[in-house]
């Protein structure tokens, strides 16, 4: 799944969860579960297999997604101010929600390979749910939008 409503789905829980030591083991649970909902991606494993690298195409949806996801974090990060327990529980809750794939980074763009990330990019490669691009674009806007639904409401 893209980064960004992973991204959300931390926040939301950071927001209704209300304590960090709650919000943070969700949010890292929230990544494994929304992989299995059915979506697309651009496949990295395949490109690395394939090409013995990413594709610009790749990268600039990786981009893309990234700025979107780093906004959406400062943005709900900075609006908890000046409560900065709640900050700090939305901050690091939406670097849970992500870091199985933060965590894998520098396998894909520096080639580092360690056994734990070999095994921990299968296991993710394992549970994902792959979808056709307009129907797994169409669950992550749903997912994206609940949960902003959700944080605001
Ligand atoms: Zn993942």
């Amino acid at each position: 799944m893209l980064e960004a409503p992973h991204v959300l789905v931390g926040i939301a829980l950071a927001e209704k969860a209300g304590h960090p030591l709650l919000a943070i083991p969700l949010a890292l649970g929230s990544h494994f579960v929304l992989d299995m909902l059915p979506h697309w991606n651009p496949h990295l494993n395949t490109e690395m297999r394939k090409h013995g690298k990413i594709s610009t195409m790749t990268r600039r949806i990786i981009f893309v997604d990234s700025v979107i996801s780093a906004a959406t974090i400062a943005y709900f990060t900075y609006r908890a101010l000046p409560d900065t327990f709640l900050a700090a529980t939305i901050l690091l809750s939406a670097f849970a929600a992500i870091f199985p794939d933060l965590m894998e980074a520098p396998y894909f763009f520096f080639k580092k390979k360690t056994n734990f990330l070999e095994k921990s990019i299968k296991f993710q490669k394992a549970i994902q749910t792959d979808a056709g691009p307009i129907f797994g674009i169409l669950t992550q806007i749903a997912v994206s939008a609940v949960s902003l639904w959700w944080i605001l409401k």
